[in-house]
């Protein structure tokens, strides 16, 4: 079968190969793949500034979709023929406290599919029986394999920063993170403001349809001036920095209000330089979120087939596996949003 493999560490050194199926373990299912987007994380993966563990050479790809086609001998919850997505912690200990309380996002041994195990840039993928998540009925491919980007931002803003309704929540980043970010605030009866630069209009202008209370072109707009005039200079209650930009961070601060809540989304890639003193003089509550794990994973399929979160207009790019390439250019690019794969 073809696959975009990460051949070498450093820069690039992607290519298509032809390698073989893999076959399933007595505890996993083989999954044919019928849709697998690019995360921002595999540009990261491409420029080789990622912060979690990889094994060279490995099949790139985690937020997928498609059928089961094989299952181990012990696997009782699947027979074959079942349309899932599958959660992208693919080995974890199963026994620090992590694990044993559910929060295995955080294992110190966790190896994730598309980084340190072969991922979705394929035609098959195998995946454990317990990170197997089967797909309701009107939930499609392309829709499902972005269960992962959603569980993320649920994980983000349901599950550790909590939005009442009301708060005045600044989204930086209108990236999938920040857009998916922004449907589970307006969700909340929250009030959203996203902000992004002038290569991003494309993204603004579909943040505002997917319900933005205001949209800001940093490059021309005064965001300050913005967030004063809203709250009335106190400032807003929920920043999510959902771009890993130095400069975002940064504002996202100083635009906070005391007692806010600034959550850490986006991956900067490198140490920043982050104003401590603000957080201590203002009581800020600092949090960060990293991937996700089982509950969020369920909320956020359930809230795909109650339509009360959409992914399909995130999806910008429908390309073919041979195609990696362009859609990678693309993604860097901000021309796309999403860029799905369909193998
Ligand atoms: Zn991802
Ligand atoms: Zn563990």
């Amino acid at each position: 079968m073809k696959a975009v493999v990460k051949y070498a560490e450093g820069e690039g050194n992607i290519e298509l190969r032809e390698v073989p199926e893999p076959n399933e373990g007595d505890n996993e299912v083989k999954i044919k793949v019928e849709a697998a987007g690019i995360c921002g994380s595999d540009l990261h993966i491409y420029k080789w500034d990622i912060g979690i563990p990889t094994r060279v050479p490995f099949i790139i790809g985690h937020e997928f979709s498609g059928i089961i086609t094989a299952v181990g001998k012990n696997v009782r919850r699947f027979k074959g023929g079942e349309r899932v997505t599958a959660e992208n912690s693919r080995s974890v200990c199963g026994h620090c406290r992590y694990c044993m309380t559910g929060n295995y996002n955080l294992c110190k041994e966790r190896k994730a599919t598309g980084y340190a195990f072969d991922g979705a840039f394929t035609s098959y993928c195998v995946v454990p029986e317990e990170r197997v998540h089967l797909l309701p009925g009107n939930v499609d491919f392309v829709t499902a394999a972005l269960s992962d980007p959603s569980a993320c931002a649920y994980h983000a803003v349901q599950e550790l920063t909590g939005v009442d309704a009301g708060d005045i929540v600044l989204i930086a980043g209108p990236g999938a993170m920040g857009l998916f970010s922004l449907q589970y605030v307006r969700a909340n009866g929250g009030v959203a403001i996203i902000t992004g630069l002038g290569k991003d209009t494309k993204r603004l202008d579909l943040a505002k349809e997917l319900g933005a209370d205001v949209t800001v072109d940093i490059s021309r707009e005064n965001l300050s001036e913005i967030v004063h005039d809203m709250t009335k200079g106190g400032g807003v209650d929920i920043a999510l920095e959902c771009s890993g930009s130095e400069a975002a961070a940064k504002s996202c601060l100083e635009l906070l209000r005391r007692q806010g809540k600034y959550t850490q989304i986006g991956i900067f890639g490198r140490p920043i330089s982050f104003d401590l003193d603000r957080v201590l003089y203002g009581e800020i509550k600092l949090i960060g979120s990293f991937s996700q794990k089982y509950t969020a994973w369920s909320a956020a399929i359930k809230l795909f087939s109650q339509e009360k979160i959409l992914a399909k207009p995130l999806v910008t790019d429908i390309l073919p596996l041979e195609q990696w390439e362009e859609g990678f250019k693309r993604s860097f690019e901000g021309r796309a949003i999403k860029v799905v794969f369909r193998p």
